[in-house]
């Protein structure tokens, strides 16, 4: 078995860690009896250099002819200058939308042998946690209906939230597979006491909820959900709500892991094809000096033979040997104490390599 993988490197950081996942993923590959035939493509910043634009049609035929596609980052202040269409970010987006990605999988687990980079009390994590946000990235606020106009004040503008029944129900449906695979908990977060969207939100969520067994489905408002990720993160396992407040709570909820390079995605769309990718971005401070961590991107790996190759023993062994690794004091120098020894990207990636079974 063969799969076909598109790699998008990007700029800044983005070729180091996707070389540290690929060169992870092609070793577990070997122990598991498959292999993966990687092809690189350009996007953002790298492309506009090339060719004039962050999203070349040969990248995007590409990942339509793959299985699944592993991108690293894009950005840089090179590129910060240019107009809004072809800036890097755009590529990104456009890349999402021609996949017709909707759904955003963001898992957090407070690793034990990090627990002292959290930012929160000691008590408040002594249990660690292990959340998972499903985000719903292609409707809503983002994508609704917006201008400016001449209201009672004079000069104003304005940005519609609006969903779809079955943009909630393929979301919730995401949640809910995920969470029948976990421990069976899904929070469904919205604003029902304000927005209708939210109350028809709130209605088809726990509609859906009805065909999966096993799983139970609790409402909570964003505002207190906001608190409660920071006064007892442990009490959520999947947390499914829409773009704008997933957008938000993602963001927080990478505070509290302890480093934003640790943290993996997943874009998922109808099919198995999904893009995986580190939250963080490009990290240009960081690009050549082998200093940033590999760890967000390789995880990302393991969520694609997970979510879009089915492999998933495969994915666990990489979990597996990330955790060992950490345990047994591998840092990168975004989660080294004082007492620990910096390892470059390239020795993280071997310590993890080594901790991979054949
Ligand atoms: P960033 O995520 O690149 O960096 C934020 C902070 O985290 C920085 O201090 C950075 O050095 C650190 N960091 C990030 N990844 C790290 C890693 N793997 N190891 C160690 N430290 C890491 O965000 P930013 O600084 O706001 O943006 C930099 C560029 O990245 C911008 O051009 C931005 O537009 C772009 N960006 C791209 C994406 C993406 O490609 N999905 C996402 C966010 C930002």
């Amino acid at each position: 078995m063969e799969y076909q993988i598109a790699l998008l490197k990007g700029d800044g950081i983005g070729p180091e860690i996707v070389e540290s996942a690929v060169a992870v993923l092609e070793k577990t590959g070997k122990a598991f009896g498959f292999t993966m035939a990687f092809h690189d493509y350009l996007l953002g910043g790298a492309a506009i250099d090339k060719t004039g634009v962050p999203l070349p049609q040969e990248t995007v035929d590409g990942c339509l002819a793959s299985d699944s596609v592993l991108l690293g980052a894009v950005g840089g202040p090179k590129w910060d200058d240019l107009p809004a269409n072809i800036r890097p970010e755009k590529g990104l987006l456009q890349i999402r939308s021609i996949l017709g990605l909707y759904t955003n999988l963001r898992p957090a687990r407070l690793y034990p042998a990090l627990a002292e980079k959290c930012m929160l009390r000691p008590d408040l994590v002594a249990n660690g946690f292990d959340l998972v946000i499903v985000r719903e990235l292609t409707g809503g606020i983002y994508f609704g209906e917006r201008g400016r106009r001449t209201g009672k004040y004079g000069p104003e503008a304005y940005d519609t939230e609006c969903y779809s029944v079955m943009e909630i129900e393929r979301i919730a449906r995401v949640a809910f597979s995920a969470a029948q695979k976990r421990r069976g908990k899904v929070t469904s977060v919205d604003k029902a006491n304000v927005l209708e969207s939210s109350r028809l939100w709130r209605e088809t969520v726990h509609r859906v909820a009805e065909e999966y067994e096993g799983v139970t489905v609790e409402d909570m408002l964003v505002d207190n959900t906001a608190q409660q990720l920071i006064r007892n993160p442990a009490q959520f396992d999947v947390i499914v709500t829409s773009n704008m407040f997933g957008d938000i709570l993602s963001d927080e909820m990478s505070q509290l892991t302890g480093s934003i390079g640790m943290l993996p995605s997943a874009s998922l769309g109808d099919g198995t094809r999904g893009l995986y990718e580190p939250i963080h971005g490009s990290a240009p401070k960081y690009a050549g000096t082998g200093r940033c961590n590999p760890i967000a991107t390789i995880l990302s790996g393991a969520m694609m033979l997970r979510y879009s190759l089915n492999q998933n023993e495969a994915a666990d062994c990489i979990e597996n040997a990330v955790d060992q690794a950490l345990s047994d004091g591998c840092r990168t120098r975004d989660i080294a104490g004082p007492e620990d020894t910096e390892l470059s990207c390239t020795e993280m990636t071997k310590a993890i390599l080594q901790r991979i079974e054949l």
